[in-house]
């Protein structure tokens, strides 16, 4: 089969990659392919199934038009400068142009060592492979940017983990990996042309529109921060904890990347963290906004580094405002989306407190952050119980609902109306951790239909559908107390 694929970031950063070709597997099985997803980047869909694919798939056979390589990043860990980290267990084949015209990259992950491993051995387990599949799909059917999952395949191996687990592959489809962590990489190298390169191409892959570096060299920082803003905006909304937001784990396009520890809340929790390597809670779901703040710093800084004495203390005010800026985004958009989900079309005084005594309210009686807001569009169709049921103050929630429905106002008609309005945007179905966790223990023996009933599940979030109660209950009481999320190694 053919694979179209073009090699601009090797071209264009030189420097910034190792040439390195996937290390072949024993026994490659397909566990999933994304088929929608293939055909969206113009690829022969009933080929990559075939002999022809799936070694592709695997890294056991590269592409002739391929020019495989690790790209090289660093990147701040939990808050420490960690140096020189790149790809150690990822290969990028090419980029492809999808059928909107759109630059995509095509990468493996867990397809072998490459000079970026240090200790590690390349690969990746079953286990978070399809975790990740899974999580970055329901991710793209609730509409929040993300990078997607191609393709899952078995390797026949055994990868060394606390236990040892079946290996896999992932095929990674991402609209670039340029990471912070990209920018902090020619940050060290010290040569300020190096940054002016990196900046120049990430300009032309996603936001053609700006200034070029040389007329405002902290372009890319508004640009950067505004789709971040929009992205954690979103992640709030959903309870979505990405749970390891390391300064190389964060994508220049805004795009959700890495899924290795994240969770989705079930209670409504600022404080929840649920990754077993974050003690101290960095990357807990009410603190990523701050975080993502800290990340673009280190973007500033190194946007503004070559920039020496002359223009260094001017730059460093303006990326303050710019950092500022981006706060008051990522709150206001949160607070639109909020306003929304509870059936408000358009903001009116009081709304935004009438969502923070909301958030108050599931945050004490531990309410479910998804379905709170389902159960209010039944309230609107006249089930008055279908919130307060689950409420344990139940008089500080009469209270609320009584404000909420004059604030609503409307006739049963039009009640029904903003109710059918909540449904469309407020998900019924999401990759709950136990699900996840079943649907990942059955396939580590062979058994991929749970996977795959819970993929269908979450990839039509928002319809109800008889048969699928189970994927919208919570989890059973007392799982997510000692639920842990490992990174995906
Ligand atoms: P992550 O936690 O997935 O963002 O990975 C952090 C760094 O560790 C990146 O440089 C990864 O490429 C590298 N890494 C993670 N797992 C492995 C592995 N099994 N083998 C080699 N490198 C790895
Ligand atoms: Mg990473």
């Amino acid at each position: 089969m053919r694979w179209p694929f073009d090699d601009s970031y090797a071209r264009d950063l030189t420097g910034l990659y190792a040439d390195v070709s996937p290390t072949p597997v024993a026994e490659p099985r397909l566990l999933a392919l994304n088929e929608p997803l293939a055909a969206d980047l113009g690829l022969d869909v009933p080929a990559l199934r075939t002999p022809d694919g799936v070694p592709v798939l695997a890294g056991n056979a590269v592409p002739e038009e391929s020019h495989p390589i690790a790209e090289a990043y660093a990147g701040h860990q939990f808050g420490q400068f960690a140096g020189v980290l790149g790809d150690g267990r990822a290969v990028l084949l090419g980029e492809l142009a999808d059928t909107t015209g759109t630059r995509r990259d095509l990468a493996l992950k867990g397809s072998g060592r490459t000079p970026f491993s240090r200790g590690g051995d390349g690969r990746a387990a079953i286990g978070p492979v399809l975790r990740e599949y899974l999580v970055s799909e329901a991710m793209h059917a609730l509409g929040i940017p993300t990078t997607r999952s191609l393709a899952a395949v078995a390797t026949g191996e055994v990868v060394l983990r606390q236990p040892p687990e079946p290996g896999a592959v992932l095929t990674r489809v991402a609209s670039s990996h340029l990471r912070v962590g990209t920018f902090e990489l020619v940050r060290v190298t010290g040569d300020p042309e190096h940054v002016r390169r990196l900046a120049a191409y990430a300009r032309e892959r996603h936001f053609p529109d700006i200034a070029t570096y040389d007329e405002d060299p902290l372009a890319l920082l508004s640009a950067v921060a505004e789709q971040q803003a929009s992205l954690i905006a979103q992640w709030l909304a959903v309870g979505f904890i990405h749970g390891v937001m390391n300064t190389d784990n964060m994508a220049i396009s805004g795009e959700t990347i890495d899924y290795g520890p994240c969770a989705f809340l079930e209670a409504h929790d600022p404080h929840a963290v649920f990754s077993s390597i974050d003690g101290q809670g960095r990357y807990r779901y009410g603190a990523q906004p701050s975080i993502a703040a800290w990340n673009l710093a280190r973007l500033a800084e190194c946007l503004i580094a070559p920039l020496g004495e002359d223009g260094g203390p001017v730059a460093v005010e303006d990326a303050t405002q710019r950092l500022h800026a981006f706060v008051e985004q990522v709150r206001a958009e949160h607070s639109d989306l909020m306003i929304r989900k509870i059936g408000l079309a358009e903001r009116a005084e009081g709304d935004e407190e009438l969502v923070a005594d909301l958030l108050t309210r599931m945050e004490k009686d531990r309410l479910d952050h998804t379905l709170t807001f389902r159960r209010l569009a039944r309230v609107l169709r006249g089930e008055a119980e279908a919130a307060r049921g689950h409420a344990l103050d139940l008089a500080a929630w009469d209270e609320w609902q009584e404000r909420w429905l004059t604030r609503v106002g409307g006739s049963a008609e039009e009640r029904t109306a903003t109710a059918e309005a909540m449904d469309a945007i407020n998900p019924l179905y999401i990759p709950r951790n136990h699900l996840v966790e079943e649907a990942l223990e059955a396939a580590r023996k062979d058994d991929l239909e749970p996977f795959e009933a819970l993929l269908a599940a979450v990839r039509d979030p928002f319809t109800e559908r008889p048969g699928l109660e189970r994927y919208a209950e919570p989890a059973p009481a007392g799982f997510i107390d000692t639920y842990r999320t490992f990174c995906g190694t």
